[in-house]
């Protein structure tokens, strides 16, 4: 086979995988008999399921990232609670609506309320490597990362009750649209929130629990992890990631 040709294939083989990826696999499936022609038909051992499936798979994706904008068209330029006084940006979450992993935190830092968007300062960074080099998953493509409340809390202080509760249907109605396969809740907080009763965080973290049918885990928030920046704290962070990836993949 001459060179030229050869490029060719391989330009085709590398467009036919970009295809499988954004159908939403990860993995090429073993079925799959590849044919070098790559012209339309062949490219695929079995072309009717394969369309039929990515059909599915992109309608259902469609339907999830046009719900989460409805829910985040009913929360508009929200005034439900009193951090909408100090607030630049309300937070609404990041990443994407078909992801199987939800993270959920406590509140927008100063960073976030700046630019709109959840974890990017510098427990943000924490927990983006805690994804991408722990967990070997993409941030934006393989999680959804949102907060119990969309509005920085003044200096930074946990949210009260009743701010909670105003936030809390939001949270609620993201977590309905994106349905996710595992949410992992980043500390107090978040963990008392969606289990609706106040967690003792250090003793529960790493062990499993259900909301609304989706199985929870509960670890640390990554700021914590700075504060006590430990080699047994960072342990315990990756035991619980590993579990969540073994659930990930069941
Ligand atoms: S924290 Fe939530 S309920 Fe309160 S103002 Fe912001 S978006 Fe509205």
């Amino acid at each position: 086979m001459s060179a030229t040709k050869q490029a060719a294939y391989l330009r085709k083989l590398k467009n036919y995988l970009i295809f499988l990826k954004d159908c939403g696999y990860s993995e090429v499936p073993q079925a799959i008999e590849l044919n070098p022609d790559f012209s339309s038909s062949s490219a695929i051992g079995k072309p009717s399921i394969i369309s039929t499936d990515s059909q599915t798979m992109a309608r259902s994706s469609r339907k999830k990232e046009e719900h989460l904008k409805e829910v985040r068209d009913e929360l508009g330029d929200c005034t439900r609670c009193k951090l909408c006084e100090d607030r630049k940006n309300i937070v609404f979450g990041s990443g994407n609506a078909n992801a199987d992993l939800v993270f959920v935190g406590e509140g927008p830092g100063a960073d976030e309320d700046e630019q709109g968007f959840p974890f990017i300062g510098r427990a943000g960074k924490k927990l983006t490597d805690i994804i991408e080099k722990g967990m070997g998953l993409n941030r934006e493509k393989d999680t959804y990362i949102c907060n119990i409340v969309k509005c920085r809390p003044p200096g930074n202080r946990d949210p009260e009750s009743e701010e909670i509760a105003a936030c809390k249907p939001f949270l609620e109605k993201q977590l309905k649209a994106i349905k996710p396969k595992v949410i992992v809740a980043l500390g107090k907080p978040a963990a008392s929130t969606l289990l609706g009763r106040t967690v003792p965080i250090t003793k529960e973290r790493g062990t499993w629990h259900e909301y609304q049918g989706i199985k929870l885990m509960l670890t640390f928030h990554p700021a914590y992890l700075l504060r006590f920046y430990t080699l047994e704290n960072r342990k315990m962070v990756m035991d619980d990631m590993n579990k969540v990836l073994a659930e990930l993949k069941r």
